[in-house]
């Protein structure tokens, strides 16, 4: 059988109610092969009435964010329960852009994966360098702390998006065997570290229909979480509709 690969849209904090059905109503007719799956995750917002829209299709719902705890005196936040409510099976944790923007950090990060497994939510969950760590060959030992510090123990159905800062939204993209170092590496971190196997690793930073087909050849990574390029309809049903 083959191996699932996860399509994820972080549709940031981008589209209105319009805007959004249209995309949407294009993905719902898009023919894609079971083993796809096709997760689309825009901001809290729209979570209601793109719930509403994808029913009966193979369009899988995600959140990209929640809280750390399930109800309470938050103001600004949501939580974990609404996200479940609307029907989202994925959250994404610890993107860079909320560990830079509203400090997030890792301890922070690991109570939100551990109340998205509570709720039988998938955390698709963050990690990834700047261009100092790269350049100063620290990558690895920046990336191997993430993971220590944010992913509890023994962890079932864990998807770790490697996403280094440098590559977001920056057109550039590390080698091939850059993205195949990390994903190797941070297998057998997990495995030796947190007794976990079952890691589903996804590269994003700057993917789009012309560059997705050869990374998940030559890296042999299980999908993609996609910023920009999941806005434009071409591109992404290029990707969906692709040969895997
Ligand atoms: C992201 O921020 O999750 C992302 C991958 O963005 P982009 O594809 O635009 O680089």
């Amino acid at each position: 059988m083959a191996q699932n690969t996860l399509i994820v849209s972080n549709w940031k904090m981008n589209l209105n109610l319009i805007n959004s059905r249209k995309l949407i109503s294009k993905l719902k007719i898009l023919k894609i092969p079971k083993n796809i799956k096709n997760i689309v995750c825009p901001q809290y917002l729209l979570i209601p009435h793109i719930s509403d829209l994808i029913k009966s299709s193979q369009i899988i719902l995600g959140a990209q964010d929640c809280h750390f705890e399930e109800k309470g005196a938050f103001t600004g936040d949501s939580s974990i329960l609404l996200i479940k409510e609307y029907g989202c099976k994925y959250v994404i944790i610890g993107h860079s852009e909320r560990r830079q923007y509203h400090n997030e950090d890792n301890s922070e990060i690991k109570k939100k994966i551990k109340i998205s497994i509570k709720n039988n939510i998938i955390p698709i969950v963050c990690v990834g360098e700047s261009f100092l760590h790269r350049q100063n060959k620290s990558y690895l030992n920046f990336i191997y702390k993430q993971l220590d510090e944010c992913i509890p123990k023994k962890m079932k159905q864990l998807v770790i998006a490697y996403e280094p800062i440098w590559a977001i939204g920056s057109g550039l993209t590390p080698t091939f065997d850059d993205i195949t170092e990390v994903k190797e590496s941070c297998k057998n971190f997990l495995n030796k570290t947190k007794k976990i196997n079952d890691v589903k690793f996804l590269y994003g930073g700057s993917v789009n229909s012309r560059n997705f087909f050869e990374i998940k050849d030559k890296c042999k990574v299980d999908g993609a979480l996609i910023g920009g390029a999941s806005l434009l309809e071409k591109e992404i049903t290029n990707v969906l509709k692709g040969d895997f």
